[in-house]
């Protein structure tokens, strides 16, 4: 006799942003991701800027049953990272930023970028508890070091949902394409042009860029298409790296550092 079970309902397909809150600080994006374990803040925007991201936590936490896991840092700017303090305070969970931007984060490094930036705005340090290279994990997330924006810069690949969380190695430019950060914004342009060949085979379902809107349309082809387009490195430029006084300085860790 056959069988008149009921057939399963066939499951539903998941949106490629499904869970993922996107805050717009004044200038950059953050991103509140909900995974099967908890929640993932991907950058936090300037100081002030952790409010919003705080304000949106206890619905997506449900008042506090899920547990925020982690604080991803893409890179060391104050656009990024200025809002981690308040938000490890409040959260308790533990940040993520790669070792080459672990100073600045510490706040016992300079800072890399436009002096104007890095010496105007507020710079709240924040303990960083883990400590990344290329190729590590951080929860569902692998760890993409692309050097070159600033020496840390980092993408988070989220391989089962197909999210690439890019930073500033890859944004969306005014004309609603993946571009680069400017060339005056970076540390090493070059640098940065070059590493854009590690996102080259990538099959995603979204791209969620540090500046501009996500891209859901045909992402793997836009991808490539930047890929193509961008990791050809025009002449190389003097670097400078500026202290907290505003006198250039060395990295720790970056050629030409001597330790003492
Ligand atoms: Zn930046
Ligand atoms: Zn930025």
């Amino acid at each position: 006799m056959a069988s008149t079970q009921p057939t399963a309902p066939s499951p539903k397909p998941v949106s490629p942003l499904e869970g993922l809150h996107r805050i717009e600080n004044p200038v950059s994006n953050s991103y509140l991701f909900r995974d099967t374990d908890g929640i993932y803040i991907v950058d936090t925007g300037f100081f002030e800027s952790a409010k919003p991201i705080a304000a949106a936590l206890p619905e997506l936490t449900e008042g506090g049953k899920v547990p925020v896991r982690g604080i991803l840092l893409t890179h060391q700017h104050l656009d990024h990272m200025g809002g981690a303090a308040r938000l490890h305070w409040l959260t308790d969970a533990p940040v993520s930023a790669h070792r080459f931007d672990v100073p600045a984060i510490e706040g016992i490094g300079p800072l890399v970028g436009p002096p104007l930036i890095t010496q105007l705005f507020r710079k709240p340090a924040v303990k960083v508890a883990n400590v990344l290279q290329d190729g590590a994990t951080v929860g569902p997330f692998t760890v993409l070091h692309v050097p070159g924006h600033t020496p840390g810069s980092v993408a988070f690949l989220h391989k089962a949902r197909g999210l690439l969380f890019t930073g500033d190695s890859l944004i969306v430019g005014k004309r609603g394409s993946l571009t680069t950060a400017k060339r005056s914004l970076s540390y090493d342009p070059e640098e940065a042009a070059l590493s854009l060949r590690k996102f080259a085979g990538l099959t995603i379902e979204a791209v969620l860029p540090g500046h501009g809107d996500p891209v859901t349309q045909d992402p793997s082809g836009q991808l490539a298409a930047a890929v193509d387009r961008l990791s050809h490195p025009e002449a190389k430029e003097d670097k400078t790296l500026f202290g907290p006084d505003g006198r250039p300085e060395i990295h720790p860790g970056m050629p030409g550092w001597r330790e003492g």
